[in-house]
């Protein structure tokens, strides 16, 4: 990732960590907080805790019988045994996005925070001097959003007549590659469940995969919003069906109170996590940190 937030990483990342502060990570620093033993009731207050921020079942089960394997009078050998256990099933810290990397194309639902994501995306790699490809050809307000952006911020933008969505992202990026451009390219909002637009997405990764000089050239996200929880499992089967996700970016942390999802979607599928959205604003999207991640959820302040 690029290293243009050095000094306010964590700090970012505890502060947006907004809707789980209260019912998560307050709760839990009190239940671990002290050398009291974990008692019957702190033991059935961690489950509840887990079950409320979307753990699911059964990685909250997994989590309470490691607790249990640990004497109950050492609540802070507890807390580390569980915190080792969360980061082996985040996948390893996603690698920089490479100076090879041509070509970015943003999936995910309706809301889910593409149009913001690629906005974000384009700021912080304004050094690769972006181009806005809007492949949405479904509904104006999706192209005029993304232009509005493009205005905003003087981003490059791709105005197209065209109702194709896979050649608007061909011929998008060949102007791209011409001028040497990097290629953001904004999807249809999916309904994963629409088997004809989800088969779109397949055809426009293969269009531009032949454009491109190899795979490295390209990178699939997958946006994901954190808040939808358990939702999120079913999204990242679906989409993994239509096309090949090389990785994730989470949007809307600062809001959400269920990030337990990302260590059960972690743990089934192991995608790289690439960025996080942790606001609307254009600069709040950072890198993900697994150790940092996990100790910013469960441990010190
Ligand atoms: P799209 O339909 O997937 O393109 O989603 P949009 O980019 O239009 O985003 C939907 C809503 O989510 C907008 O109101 C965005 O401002 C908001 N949004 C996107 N990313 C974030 C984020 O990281 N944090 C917060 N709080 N809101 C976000």
């Amino acid at each position: 990732m690029p290293d243009n937030q050095p000094i306010t990483w964590w700090e970012r990342l505890t502060k947006s960590f907004g809707g789980l502060r209260d019912v998560f990570v307050s709760p839990l620093r009190r239940l671990f907080g002290s050398s009291d033993p974990l008692t019957p009731e702190k033991r059935a207050q961690l489950k509840r805790l887990l079950i409320e921020a979307d753990f699911g079942p059964s990685l909250t089960q997994e989590l309470l019988s490691l607790a249990s394997d640990i004497s109950a009078s050492e609540p802070e050998k507890v807390l580390l045994k569980l915190k080792a256990h969360l980061l082996s099933l985040l996948p390893p810290e996603g690698k920089p996005w490479s100076d090879d990397l041509r070509c970015v194309i943003l999936a995910g639902v309706n809301g889910a925070g593409k149009t913001t994501t690629i906005a974000k995306i384009a700021h912080l790699f304004a050094h690769r001097h972006p181009l806005l490809i809007p492949a949405d050809t479904y509904r104006a307000a999706a192209i005029e959003q993304l232009e509005s952006w493009s205005t905003r911020y003087q981003i490059p933008f791709f105005a197209h007549q065209l109702s194709d969505p896979s050649a608007v992202a061909y011929q998008g990026l060949d102007q791209a590659l011409i001028a040497g451009q990097l290629a953001l390219i904004d999807t249809s909002g999916r309904l994963p469940n629409n088997q004809n637009l989800m088969h779109e997405l397949g055809k426009i990764q293969r269009v531009v995969l032949k454009k491109l000089e190899g795979e490295q050239q390209l990178r699939t996200i997958l946006v994901l919003d954190a808040s939808q929880g358990q939702n999120l499992l079913e999204q990242v089967r679906l989409f993994k069906e239509a096309f090949t996700v090389d990785a994730l970016i989470i949007t809307k942390l600062d809001g959400s109170s269920k990030a337990g999802t990302l260590f059960q979607i972690s743990q089934k599928y192991q995608i790289p996590i690439d960025y996080c959205g942790v606001g609307e604003s254009v600069s709040d999207l950072i890198s993900f940190e697994p150790a940092a991640f996990v100790e910013a959820l469960w441990g010190t302040e």
